[in-house]
Order: structure tokens, then C-alpha cells, then sequence
């Protein structure tokens, strides 16, 4: 099986098509990156060929290197990842020089590249080492470097080539935020050459008609200067201490990737460009041997993919949903019947009144005008999405809905009435799912006729930019639910995670210990700062401080009282609650209310801590270590995700890995807390709890089952990485 062929025609120009048998896209291989090598080899002796194009055989081009590739180059060691890259490094070189005369650069021959449709990665950085990349006019496609976003950077020479053709400020959007754009703005940001109907065609034209300057790249002509200035020149200079801080000031030194790029672009930016190379693929394999990398490819990219396929959907024929009857349309109604009329399924949004439920798609069309706004949108796609919105107070108007999504006040009581109200119009076959945050699939089925069919669909707000989905299994739910659940999840394109009836599923199980140990850290007297700089230089995007203004503390409180009523002498959180109750009596509701933990000002922008903190929790004369604030605030989280698997609530250390990052941000450069610990080895991580728990109590134990594998020298992803339950 080979994934490029070529053809030579009678004009003299070779075509190589790129098209990997029995897949959808194109990624390469080490396998393909040496066949396309062969093939140049052969066009470049050949003496009847004059020049080459390089195109696909599938409606896009390339989504990049395959990420199982580079995910398994590391077993190798450092070594064989390194000459590995130098392999690619010639592979593309040769591309570049095209057989010319090294001192007069003459008698190349011409090689170009034509984009049919999307080219990332590697997709993009093999076209940046031809002569001339030719992308069909095709809005849908993508072009870009994204390596970034999964703990890698660009390390097939784009990294290198790109500084070098915009410079350190033109490429940094595109290397440092993996930013993606569509041909056009491509050809605008110097990406790529041409936006044409038929690219092949104007690639062929283009290669027969090239002269030898044409092949000669600026890095490689004389008295090439880098666009902006080299790093030892007054400009050059001044982008990089800005880019190192800007780097520093994102990533908060956690991200190994970002530095590493940054580091291969300066130190690259300062010798010729062969040595360039040589220095990248050394910061690529520093990168790719680094934990953080593999950890972030195998949940970001390996698992989420899997998930989203369906790695834990039951056995059962296709559930698509058609028409979806939404009850409630409140704030999280509304976002579900924007997400679903967004994939093209016909929405009956219900409200008790005829204005609420208006008001509820309203929502869609002030998204959607957002989006046109930012032209991201038409006004006919509005019309269009806008009419399968039906918003009524009429449950007959959910006759023909295959599946309801209940999304009305978190009462019991409401919610019973709803169900049956809904499940007397419903047909036999259609799924109900409730949106219930904190009550108990199995209690709420019991207002259902049918609890088999009756299931958990849990959002996060806001709907449309939260890309977990909890499906929860109550007791009697059977496999078509769960099916129908995952189905769903993967039209409105969000990442799914399925788990069992427990207080607070798995995301809130998890993050609520993170925001109770940082209002434990205020109560006990730690300075705000530090609680707040300790969780985001571990990479947590939000301190738990923020995070609660975020939720809001009115909602913090309902929960408090709520958890407390319902677990009676063993609740374990009154300190807690001491602070925000607090909070909530002087109105200091949160960002909501502009007054939270910070201030805010009149347009809601946050400020400082406000001042009342001082006095309210005085910091005390003598404060924690750093670090041992930092594994607070981790093993809170971590150790709840064990015993979430340990309790077969989560039965998936994938789905545990990939819910955490997607569902409550956890430190993204971990993998999620399964990676984290693994990184941290079973033994470290218990000795760790176990001096916690010693010092702050027994909410820091270790779970018997970190222990057992920290005896046997296990690691969880060598224990349950295909998806094995722990029980
Ligand atoms: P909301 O108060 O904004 O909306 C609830 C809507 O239900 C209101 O528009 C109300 O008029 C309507 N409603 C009430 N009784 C009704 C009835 N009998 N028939 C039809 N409509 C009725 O609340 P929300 O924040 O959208 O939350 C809804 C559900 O989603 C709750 O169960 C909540 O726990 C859950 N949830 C909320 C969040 C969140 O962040 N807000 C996240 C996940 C899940």
C-alpha cells in the first residue's frame, strides 16, 4: 500500500498524489515521509521530467503528521526521535534546493504544491518547502500550524521556514497560537502563494513556465535579511524580550512546547539556515521527550478523537436525533437549542410562558449576529437556523421528537411534572434527558413511565462554548439511551464522557474540593495572591478566587446548603462555607454583581482583590510554601478523580483525563489529574497525600487503589489505559 504515487505526463511535469489508502485525510507517516522521498529522487534524475507538483487525492490535503506516529517516535529514546526528524529535515531540503547547483543555484527543477483543501502541520510545512503553494479558492479549508495546541510545535522545518518568510512578529500568531485560517486570509498573511479555481492546474502551469531565480528561496539568496530584524539587531531584539514575556505571561512557564518554539526561533534566527533546522529538530525531540507532550497528544488529540467516535457507545443502531423537544428555555435550554439548530436538527424549545420561551431563541439570534458581526455568519445561515427553532409553551408540539432534553429549574418537583407532561405526547421510542447538575438520575427517573429510555445530558454553561458533555447513566437507564445520548453528542460535535448516578457526576465532583481549598487557604490566613498564583502557574487557567466569581458565590451558597441538607453530620465543609456565606451577605455575589473576591469596574472589566479580604481573612504573619499550596490545590482535584474511578462513577481513565481539561480547564500541559499522577509516579504521589493528609486531614488520603499500584509500581495508563474499569 503506498500513500503517494506519481505520474509523469507528457509536458514533462510529474504529478505526486498524496492519498493514504482507507483513510478519510491524509497524515503522514514515517513510511510515506520515505516513499514521497523516493519519488522526488526519482522526478529530480530523471531527465525527462522538468518539474513537479505535489497534490492530494482526497478532498483536502493534509491534517499533519499522524499523532500515533509521534506519540510512539519517543519509545526510541532521544536519539532515534532526533535523526528520525533530521531524516524529514533532508527529505524537505532536497524539496527546496530541487537539485540546483549549490554555489550558482541554477538548474533546479520547479516543485510546487497544490491545496485542494485544508493543510495543517506537516500538511503545510512540506508545501513550505516547495517553490510555489497553490490552495483552491475553498472557504471550508484550513490552513495552519495547530501543533502547538496538543504540546508540540512545528518541527518539519516550519517552525524555521516561517520565521524566515514573515519574521518572528508576522509568523508568532501562527506558531505560537496554532491560529488557522481560511485560503484567502492564508494568501494575505504570506502563508501561501496563490488562491486559484483549480490548483493542480495553475501549479503545472506555474512549474513549466518557472525560471531558476523562481526556485531560489530569500534564506537562501544573498544578503538575505530576516523580515523585522535578526535578534541582534535593535528590533530584532526588542520583538524577542516582548515575545519572552508574552510567552511567559501565557503559559506560565508550564507549557514546555512554547518556550522550546520560542527558543528555537531565536537560537535558529542567529546561524544559517541548515543549522537552523539542526537546532529545531533539537528544541522538537527536548519537547517530544518531556512527559507533558505525549500526555497532551494522547488526551487532547488520541482519546478526545476516540471518545468523540464513540470508544464507549453500547452496541445499538444509529440514534441520530431529527427532532429534539427542549423543556425550559432558560439560560441552559437556550444554549442546547442553539447548539442542535446549529447541527441541523429541528428544535421545539418549550417555556411555561410564550415570552420566555421567545426570549430563550433569541439567544441564537443574538449569537448568531455576534458571529455575523465577526463574519462568521450570513444572514441567510440565521434564517435558516432560526427557522428549526420552534418556540412554544405547546407540549404537542413535541409529537415526532425522538429525543427531550429537560432543562426547567433544578426542583424535583418541576422536573416530575415536565417529564410527564412530555413523555404523554412522546413516541415510544423517543430518549428523555434531564440537565440536572445535582440531583440523582435514578430519583428523577421516577417520574418517568419508562426509565430505561430516561438518562442524564449534562451541559456547562455556556453551552455553546463548552465542548463536555457528561452523559450519565441513573440505574435503570439501558444501552440505546446511552447511544442515543452519544449520538446526539457527536451531531452538535461536542466531546462526550459517560458516567454513573453519583453527587455531582464527575466534573463538579472534582472541581468543587479545587474552590473549597482555596476559600480553606483565605480562611486560614493565606495571602489571595498566592492562592491565586500557585493554581495558575500549576497551569490552572482560573484561581479558584476567580473561579468563584466566575459561578458565582450565590450559587456556591446553594450548593453549600443543599450538599449539607443532604449529607447531614458528615459534611465536611463548614469552613468553607463560614467564607462565602460571608461573601454573600455583603452582596458580594460575584462577577455578576460586579463585587466579588476582585473588584470590578463599571464595565465589568475585573481589577484588583477587593479590599475588604484584609479584614475579613487577615493574611497571617507567617505563610505556606508555594509548593505545598500548589499540591493543595492539585490533590484536592486529583485524588476526587481516583476515587470517582476507584467508585466506578467514571469507568474510563480516558474519559477521566479528557473531562477534566475539557470540563473544568485542569492543567492542560498534564493530560488531565490520571496523567498528572502517572507523571509523578504512584509512589511519589501517595507519599505526597499522605504528608497532606496528615497535616490537613483525611480529605488528602490516598485512595486504596493509588496505593496498591504505587506497591506494585503501576501506573494508571499502563494499568487502564485501553479503558478497563478499576473495579
Ligand atoms: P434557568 O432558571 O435559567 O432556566 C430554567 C427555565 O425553565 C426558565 O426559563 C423557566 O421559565 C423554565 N421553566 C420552569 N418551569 C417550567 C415548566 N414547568 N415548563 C416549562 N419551562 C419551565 O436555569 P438554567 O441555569 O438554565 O438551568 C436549567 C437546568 O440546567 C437546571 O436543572 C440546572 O441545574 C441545570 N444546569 C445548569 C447549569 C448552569 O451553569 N446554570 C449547568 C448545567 C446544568
Amino acid at each position: 500500500m503506498t500513500d503517494f504515487t506519481m505520474k509523469k505526463d507528457a509536458d514533462g511535469v510529474a504529478i505526486i498524489t498524496w492519498d493514504v489508502p482507507g483513510k478519510s485525510m491524509n497524515v503522514l507517516s514515517l513510511d510515506g515521509a520515505a516513499q514521497l522521498d523516493a519519488l522526488i529522487d526519482d522526478a529530480l534524475a530523471d531527465e525527462a521530467v522538468k518539474g513537479v507538483v505535489i497534490t492530494s487525492g482526497k478532498k483536502d490535503f493534509a491534517a499533519g503528521m499522524d499523532l500515533n506516529v509521534i506519540a510512539g517516535m519517543k519509545t526510541g529514546g532521544a536519539q532515534a526521535v532526533f535523526d528520525g526528524i533530521m531524516t524529514l529535515h533532508r527529505a524537505l531540503r532536497k524539496i527546496e534546493l530541487a537539485g540546483m547547483d549549490p554555489k550558482t543555484k541554477k538548474g533546479g527543477k520547479p516543485i510546487a504544491a497544490a491545496l485542494p483543501g485544508t493543510a495543517l502541520g506537516i500538511g503545510l510545512e512540506l508545501p513550505l518547502a516547495t517553490h510555489r503553494i497553490f490552495a483552491a479558492d475553498n472557504p471550508k479549508a484550513r490552513i495552519g500550524l495547530p501543533e502547538i495546541m496538543v504540546g508540540i510545535f512545528p518541527g518539519g522545518g516550519g517552525t524555521t521556514r516561517l520565521v524566515r518568510k514573515l519574521g518572528v512578529l508576522g509568523a508568532s500568531s501562527f506558531l505560537l497560537e496554532g491560529k488557522l485560517n481560511e485560503p484567502a486570509k492564508a494568501k494575505s498573511a504570506g502563508l501561501i502563494d496563490e488562491v486559484v479555481a483549480d490548483p493542480v492546474a495553475s501549479a503545472r502551469e506555474w512549474v513549466l513556465n518557472a525560471t531558476d531565480a523562481d526556485l531560489v528561496k530569500p534564506w537562501d539568496a544573498k544578503g538575505y535579511k530576516m523580515p523585522g530584524g535578526e535578534p541582534y539587531n535593535p528590533a530584532g531584539f526588542m520583538t524577542f524580550v516582548g515575545a519572552s514575556a508574552m510567552v511567559h505571561g501565557k503559559t506560565m512557564g508550564v507549557y514546555p512546547a512554547a518556550k522550546a518554539l520560542l527558543s528555537a526561533v531565536y537560537e535558529g534566527a542567529m546561524v544559517p539556515f541548515d543549522t537552523a533546522l539542526k537546532i529545531e529538530a533539537r528544541w522538537f525531540t527536548n519537547v517530544l521527550m518531556n512527559p507533558s507532550s505525549s500526555a497532551m497528544i494522547r488526551s487532547l488529540f488520541i482519546n478526545k478523537e476516540a471518545l468523540e467516535k464513540g470508544a464507549n457507545r453500547p452496541e445499538a443502531p444509529d440514534q441520530t436525533v431529527k427532532k429534539v423537544g427542549i423543556l425550559g428555555a432558560g439560560m441552559m435550554g437556550a444554549g442546547i437549542a442553539y447548539v442542535s439548530a446549529m447541527a441541523g436538527i429541528e428544535v421545539v424549545l418549550i417555556d411555561a410562558k410564550q415570552e420566555a420561551a421567545e426570549k430563550g431563541k433569541a439567544h441564537s439570534a443574538d449569537l448568531l449576529d455576534k458571529a455575523i458581526s465577526r463574519k462568521k455568519s450570513t444572514e441567510a445561515k440565521k434564517a435558516e437556523v432560526l427557522g428549526r427553532i420552534t418556540a412554544t409553551t405547546d407540549y404537542a408540539a413535541l409529537a415526532g421528537c425522538d429525543l427531550v432534553v429537560e432543562a426547567v429549574f433544578e426542583d424535583p418537583g418541576v422536573k416530575a411534572e415536565v417529564t410527564k407532561k412530555a413523555e404523554a405526547v412522546i413516541g415510544p421510542d423517543a430518549i428523555f434527558a434531564t440537565n440536572t447538575s445535582t440531583l440523582p438520575i435514578s430519583d428523577l427517573a421516577h417520574a418517568s413511565s419508562r426509565p430505561d429510555e430516561f438518562i442524564g445530558i449534562h451541559f456547562f454553561s455556556p453551552v455553546d462554548k463548552m465542548a463536555l458533555v457528561e452523559i450519565i447513566k441513573g440505574k435503570q437507564t439501558g444501552p440505546r439511551a446511552v447511544a442515543k445520548a452519544l449520538d446526539f453528542v457527536r451531531q452538535i460535535r461536542k466531546t462526550p464522557i459517560v458516567v454513573h448516578d453519583a453527587r455531582f457526576f464527575y466534573a463538579n465532583r472534582c472541581i468543587i474540593p479545587y474552590i473549597n481549598e482555596g476559600l480553606r487557604l483565605l480562611a486560614e490566613g493565606t495571602s489571595p495572591t498566592l492562592i491565586e498564583n500557585a493554581a495558575k502557574q500549576m497551569g490552572m487557567p482560573l484561581g479558584p478566587l476567580q473561579l468563584v466569581d466566575e459561578t458565582s458565590i450565590d450559587l456556591g451558597v446553594k450548593i453549600a446548603k443543599a450538599t449539607r441538607a443532604a449529607m447531614g453530620d458528615a459534611y465536611p465543609d463548614g469552613a468553607v462555607d463560614e467564607v462565602i456565606f460571608r461573601m454573600a451577605d455583603q452582596g458580594r455575589l460575584g462577577r455578576k454583581a460586579n463585587a466579588g473576591f476582585y473588584d470590578y469596574d463599571a464595565s465589568g472589566k475585573r481589577q484588583g482583590f477587593w479590599e475588604g479580604l484584609a479584614t475579613e481573612w487577615p493574611e497571617a504573619a507567617e505563610q505556606p510554601e508555594f509548593t505545598e499550596i500548589q499540591n493543595r490545590l492539585m490533590f484536592v482535584q486529583a485524588l476526587e478523580a481516583v476515587r470517582a474511578f476507584e467508585d466506578g462513577v467514571l469507568e474510563d481513565i480516558r474519559e477521566g483525563d479528557v473531562g477534566a481539561i475539557l470540563g473544568w480547564g485542569f492543567a492542560p500541559w498534564t493530560g488531565g489529574p490520571f496523567s498528572w499522577l502517572d507523571m509523578l509516579g504512584a509512589p511519589r504521589a501517595v507519599e505526597i497525600a499522605d504528608a497532606l493528609a496528615k497535616k490537613f486531614g483525611p480529605r488528602f488520603a490516598a485512595p486504596a487503589l493509588l496505593r496498591d499500584m504505587a506497591a506494585k509500581g503501576e501506573s494508571f495508563y499502563g494499568r487502564y489505559g485501553k479503558g478497563q474499569k478499576a473495579a
